[in-house]
């Protein structure tokens, strides 16, 4: 297979090397970006002109919910889903169905069509691993990874309560080996083990009822645990009381929790040349910070509460975000937060789905329709936009919509024109509910995206920021020879006509892999070789020997047997391990 590759004569947008629209030619031989190609490899290389187009690195998607219990519970429980919205097979491609929550299939040809070609699921509970990596596996031409969810875990909490910050530690680096998993996800700490007996938190400091360990104690554990081990991404965080008004305050202070604690990212990997620092910088990884940021005390005095996350954000360097936006229309919000889904049962009615995952987590789903009309709704769509426009500095924060919590990721190129064009912003204004502008602050934003900043969202920070720039999310020498070619002239580009923009990012004129051309105008050309991507962390024997006797004695009140807990490698398409150098 062919994997020597040229692009000629694009406009290249790579902001880890600093290049910003500047017309060069990108070179790939064996699947990985090189400096140049010999006279002799050029003959033989696919060609591609991409003069007067936009060339930016696959884009990668650090937060969406891909695969797993829950996702599947969304499908089986949405049939309608897949009525309106379905593809029949061709010679190299499986039919597929669903619009919120597509067969596994789908997801893949739909991420690349639109040039992306790395995603991260979101919530990967233990006890499902095994499970959602035999989704991942079938899901084609992205490489992808999981965030293994350990916030309301008894060891975790146990060894913390206990402040043996070593065993949790080892705990940690046992369980993402484990269960072939490649960061630490925090989802309602301490409040979704409450919710298995129908209660949760309300504050930071309010403890969990069997573990006497609080909120705030878990943040900072898992954060310091993190950086201890020197994972390849942050600490990836949900806050408690999402999606309630008023949580902004609360968000708010748990950000503020680790404000001591430094990034030590420690990976021993080969690293693509980087003009600019590709480690990450930033401690906590805070997700679909607009469910974080609901203002108001109730419902009648809902508004936006993004205004000081924002001012906090933009005032400290340990922190980065992504948007999970709403751009309207059908989702199916699923979340490890039971509590937060059950909330919003209450308020909705809609079919509803809750699981409790024996001693290590829980979710919810629920279907949901968000509409113009609706005043909560309305100010939800501009919340999301201010955490992307109101950020100053834009490695501060990363674009999402949660999928298919805010809406699907095929919504991104509608976010990406909203954020690039007021005129399309001004136009959904006059389609909204009132709120939308008197409670928010977005009427007031005239900052207008450019393409660069586009490649900082949606490639470039989602790599750096869950530590795989080393090979995703820039075009340095080295990287992996992922490319996205856009239909888009830079030097003609009008963001008033905003349709445009959003039809040439939703469909690629080409996605590039490992340097094949795998998309090209809609139409799956390949289907290319895909890398699951675990942490592999490397921890002192007798530390791990002493805390499996530990969690050996607990398996007691498992429902399966130890032996029967971990993922084997089988499991995963061509696993990769990104190893971790632990120095303590
Ligand atoms: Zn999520």
């Amino acid at each position: 297979m062919a994997q020597t590759i040229e692009i000629k004569n694009g406009y290249v947008f790579d902001p880890l090397n600093e290049i910003d629209g500047e017309k060069m030619d990108i070179f790939i031989r064996d699947g990985k970006v090189v400096s140049e190609l010999f006279e002799s490899e050029i003959r033989n290389a696919k060609s591609i002109d991409a003069k007067g187009m936009t060339v930016m690195p696959g884009g990668v998607d650090s937060h969406s919910h891909i695969a797993g219990a829950k996702v599947n519970v969304g499908r089986i429980m949405r049939p309608e889903d897949s009525y309106k919205w379905a593809r029949g097979k061709t010679a190299l491609t499986h039919s597929g169905s669903g619009y919120t929550v597509p067969s596994v299939y789908l997801e893949g040809y739909e991420y690349s069509q639109m040039g992306y070609t790395t995603v991260f699921e979101a919530a990967v509970p233990p006890l499902e691993a095994r499970h959602t990596h035999e989704e991942m596996r079938s899901i084609p031409m992205i490489d992808t990874g999981g965030y293994l969810v350990l916030g309301n875990n008894w060891f975790i909490m146990r060894y913390l309560r206990d402040g043996d910050i070593e065993r949790a530690a080892n705990y940690v680096a046992w369980m993402m080996k484990t269960h072939k998993t490649y960061g630490i996800k925090c989802v309602n700490p301490a409040g979704v083990e409450n919710w298995g007996w129908a209660r949760n938190v309300g504050s930071l400091d309010e403890a969990n009822i069997h573990f006497d360990i609080s909120p705030r104690e878990i943040i900072h554990g898992l954060c310091e645990i993190n950086e201890l081990l020197g994972m390849p991404m942050s600490m990836h965080l949900h806050c408690n009381n999402l999606g309630q008004p008023g949580c902004c305050d609360i968000t708010r202070e748990s950000l503020a929790i680790p404000n001591k604690i430094k990034a030590n990212q420690n990976l021993d990997v080969e690293w693509a040349e980087t003009k600019i620092d590709s480690k990450r910088m930033q401690s906590v990884y805070l997700t679909h910070a607009q469910f974080n940021s609901f203002g108001g005390t109730s419902w009648g005095d809902f508004e936006s509460g993004t205004k000081d996350i924002i001012d906090y954000v933009n005032k400290t360097d340990f922190i980065v975000m992504d948007s999970g936006c709403v751009p309207f229309g059908e989702a199916t919000v699923m979340t490890g937060d039971g509590p937060a889904i059950h909330n919003l049962y209450a308020l909705t009615g809609n079919k509803w789905s809750n699981t409790d995952i024996e001693m290590e987590c829980g979710s919810g789903v629920i279907p949901f329709t968000y509409l113009k009309a609706n005043p909560i709704h309305s100010v939800q769509w501009a919340m999301g936009l201010e955490l992307l426009l109101m950020v100053e500095d834009v490695w501060k924060s990363i674009m999402t919509t949660d999928h298919p919590n805010g809406g699907t990721f095929l919504k991104y190129p509608q976010i990406i024109a909203w954020l690039m064009s007021q005129e399309a912003r001004e136009k959904t204004f006059g389609e909204c509910h009132a709120w939308a502008r008197d409670r928010s602050d977005l009427g007031g934003v005239d900052r207008e995206l450019s393409l660069y900043d586009i490649a900082i969202l949606t490639r470039a920070n989602p790599a750096r920021t869950v530590g795989i720039s080393h090979r995703k999310g820039s075009l340095g020498i080295g990287a992996d020879g992922d490319v996205t070619i856009y239909n888009i002239d830079p030097t003609k580009l009008n963001t008033r006509n905003y349709e445009q923009v959003i039809s040439n990012f939703e469909q690629a004129e080409y996605t590039i892999k490992d340097g094949q051309v795998v998309s090209q105008q809609g139409e799956i050309k390949m289907i290319p070789e895909k890398r699951t991507y675990y942490s592999d962390i490397t921890v002192k024997d007798e530390g791990e020997k002493e805390m499996l006797l530990d969690v050996k004695e607990w398996f007691k009140y498992y429902t399966v047997g130890f032996a029967n807990y971990p993922t084997p490698e089988k499991y995963l398409m061509n696993p990769t391990p990104i190893k971790v150098n632990n120095e303590r």
